[in-house]
């Protein structure tokens, strides 16, 4: 597996970033300051497999071919490999990475109409066929091929230069694949340009590598980095890549799932075109895990049973639990970046905690063999151990060393004493026994044992969560892609703040609400907007939004004339309205819309934000594949009097007043917003009866206990 770089001078002597690194099997990868030596590298390594009659999988991590269009207008043929054959005419590139690659770009643009598609250089490169600045080239040709399309953060190949640029790499790696070519023969073949969408048969298979993939719609099983401890070269990324290819790769053929990526991904527009003259990614738009693009869900998953008039709060829940499952894919991020994300896989830790025993405070250690009750007195050796700057000699019985807070316990070593219950004269130290053996100390492995799990699969992380991956040498984590809910909200009356509104109309409150509720919730919220009660105008609108994972509308979902949510979730067969005896709260519409659930809350914004948190929020965190939140309430006396029905469970919108008791909105309106923004949290009264008088214990659950 190779990196490929484009630098015009021999990379420096000391191993670099943005320079050749080559990985292979599962050896610490080599280093190479020019193009010229890693050829060398490489013919010597392919030569050696196959005498030894190996098979070879070399990838390379540049574009082995332009958009569509690009080769027939430069060579006269519609063949990435002619592309290959023109440029390796062209390109000059020395022993010393000197190179033309700008002249050379210049007169490729000079092939096309407008400016021609490549761009990029140093202003002294610049000319009137190449320029720093991108231009206006024929529209014919695409921004990016359809392999990039799918990786996403991949960047066109038409720019040469700064930041993340592969068009140099292309233009200085093609000729040297085209010169692979030559010396192998039929020993080797270009996937997919040669080999369709097979594996082929020569002993070297050629690929294009996008390493990056590893970390971002990773296809690939998860790695275990233990690898990156082992040298110095590892604290550069590129070479973290390279060895972390070949181990996806290696593990892929183990379990027998690489040769499914020599395959076209389903559905592929243009599949033919793609193998003549783009090439592709391996990999790309591939999953080697059963579970990384999970099935999406039944289109009759919100169907309730016939005859069920109000269901309680706890069926209803039990109900959502049971019907939704994870929609979203698994993807590998750094643990810094991880706040808000679901594991989709146990982590174990890498390391103890601490890894080896050390001192918890400033003081003395010794061996406790040495000491006796009463007064003591030891020697001071010379030295100390200190955090991260390790005693290295034994401390012999009966001597003293001085030792800080997070220095590993020496040898020789077993207790510590504060050095404030210390004196110390002449290079002794004086103290009292008896002193415990380990006083002071932390075992190796007293918080967190080597192997063990640390997370379980579908939690939430949180800051504290980072630490403990952080500590116990988890750099990376599987986590789900982040749930994307599209947000809309109904009605003719609605108008978006900030627009003009008559008095008739009012503004649209419950779709700030909703995307921030979304938002901290730690889903991508997606706004679709406000839509009019018009049922062509809602279907345009569901039809966008369904490239969400899921859609939450407010408004239109009961079963009126100006229903309009239901009306159109009625059409699809697979609506049910959820009827729950609940207050506030109207029908919930639950239904899918081309393949993506949605969930109708109600219009008023008191009943919205009340079926968001209860009812909404944990069906979207199982759509995330997080675990079924179950939020904590406690029991507190009740400020207010109220006298409740049986048959239906109540929310009051509530606030903890500095005694500690509930209070309660002074209005149940259910258009009342004022109490919504009033209130701290919900005293939830139970379905049954119940007459509350002032100091009665009620349950108050706070909208903590709701994530927000
Ligand atoms: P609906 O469920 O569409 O019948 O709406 C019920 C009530 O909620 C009506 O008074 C609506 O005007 C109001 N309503 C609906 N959507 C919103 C919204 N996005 N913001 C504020 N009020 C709304
Ligand atoms: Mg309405």
């Amino acid at each position: 597996m190779v990196d490929w770089s484009a630098r015009s001078q021999p990379s420096p002597k000391k191993p670099t970033k943005d320079a050749i690194y080559i990985g292979h099997d599962d050896k610490v990868p080599m280093y190479c300051r020019t193009r010229h030596n890693a050829m060398h590298v490489l013919y010597d390594l392919l030569d050696k497999a196959i005498s030894a009659e190996h098979s070879v999988l070399l990838g390379f991590d540049f574009a082995f071919g332009y958009p569509n269009g690009f080769a027939e207008t430069l060579t006269g043929k519609p063949d990435a490999l002619a592309v290959w054959e023109w440029l390796a005419k062209h390109i000059e590139d020395d022993e010393k990475n000197q190179n033309n690659r700008f002249d050379i770009a210049a007169q490729i643009n000079l092939k096309f109409i407008g400016d021609g598609p490549l761009w990029g250089c140093p202003a002294n490169a610049e000319g009137p066929n190449l320029s720093q600045k991108k231009g206006t080239p024929d529209v014919q040709l695409a921004i990016k091929r359809q392999a990039e399309q799918v990786v996403r953060s991949a960047q066109p190949v038409w720019k040469l230069f700064t930041t993340g640029s592969v068009g140099s790499q292309t233009l200085l790696g093609l000729p040297r694949l085209q010169a692979l070519r030559k010396r192998y023969g039929d020993k080797l073949q270009v996937w997919p340009l040669e080999t369709g969408w097979n594996l082929g048969t020569a002993p070297i298979t050629l690929v294009e590598i996008y390493p990056s993939m590893l970390t971002h719609k990773n296809p690939f099983p998860s790695l275990d980095y233990s690898w990156k401890s082992n040298s110095d070269i590892y604290d550069i990324e590129d070479a973290v890549q390279v060895r972390g290819m070949c181990e996806a790769f290696a593990r892929l053929q183990k379990s027998g799932h690489l040769t499914d990526f020599f395959k076209a991904i389903p559905n592929l527009p243009n599949a033919n075109r793609v193998v003549r003259e783009e090439g592709w990614i391996l990999g790309a738009g591939h999953s080697a895990e059963q579970n990384i693009t999970p099935p999406p869900l039944k289109n009759d998953c919100f169907a309730l049973p016939p005859g069920v008039h109000w269901t309680p709060v706890d069926d209803a829940l039990n109900q959502l639990r049971q019907r939704v499952s994870v929609v979203t894919s698994v993807e590998t991020i750094a643990v810094p970046a991880a706040t808000g994300r679901v594991l989709s896989k146990d982590v174990h830790a890498r390391r103890s905690n601490p890894p080896l025993p050390n001192s918890a405070v400033d003081g003395y250690g010794f061996a406790q063999s040495g000491t006796s009750d009463g007064p003591n007195i030891m020697p001071l050796i010379d030295g100390r151990a200190a955090a991260g700057v390790p005693y290295d000699g034994t401390v012999p019985t009966g001597h003293a060393v001085r030792i800080l807070t997070g220095a590993v316990v020496p040898d020789g070593v077993d207790t510590v004493v504060l050095e404030e219950d210390v004196t110390l004269s002449d290079g002794k130290i004086a103290f009292h026994g008896p002193l415990k053996r380990g006083a002071n100390t932390r075992m190796a492995g007293e918080d967190v044992e080597k192997d063990t799990i640390v997370l379980k699969a579908g939690r939430v992380l949180t800051g504290a969560n980072l630490a403990l991956l952080s500590a116990t040498g988890v750099d990376r984590v599987d986590v789900r892609e982040r749930l994307k809910v599209a947000v809309l909200s109904t009605g003719d009356e609605l108008r978006t703040v900030g627009e003009n509104a008559s008095d008739s109309q009012i503004y649209d409150a419950n779709r700030p609400m909703l995307i921030s509720l979304v938002r901290q919730w730690g889903f991508e919220p997606v706004d679709i907007g406000r839509i009019s009660d018009d049922p062509e105008k809602l279907r345009q609108a569901f039809d966008q939004a369904a490239q969400a994972d899921v859609i939450l509308t407010s408004g239109g979902a009961s079963a009126g004339d100006e229903d309009h949510v239901s009306a159109l979730l009625n059409e699809t067969g697979s609506m049910s309205l959820w009827r729950i005896a609940v207050k506030p709260g109207r029908p919930l519409a639950m239904g899918m819309w081309k393949g993506t659930p949605v969930f109708g809350l109600p219009g008023n914004p008191v009943a919205a934000f009340t079926c968001a948190l209860i009812f909404a929020r944990p069906a979207m965190l199982g759509l995330a594949g997080a675990e079924w939140p179950a939020p904590v309430g406690f029991q507190v006396p009740a400020a207010f009097a109220k006298s409740k029905k049986p048959g239906r469970r109540e929310y009051l919108r509530a606030r903890l007043d500095d005694q500690g008791h509930a209070k309660v909105f002074k209005s149940e309106g259910s258009g009342r917003i004022s109490g919504l923004s009033w209130a701290d949290g919900f005293v939830e009264i139970e379905d049954q009866a119940r007459d509350i008088k002032p100091g009665d214990m009620v349950r108050y659950i706070p909208f903590g206990s709701f994530g927000i």
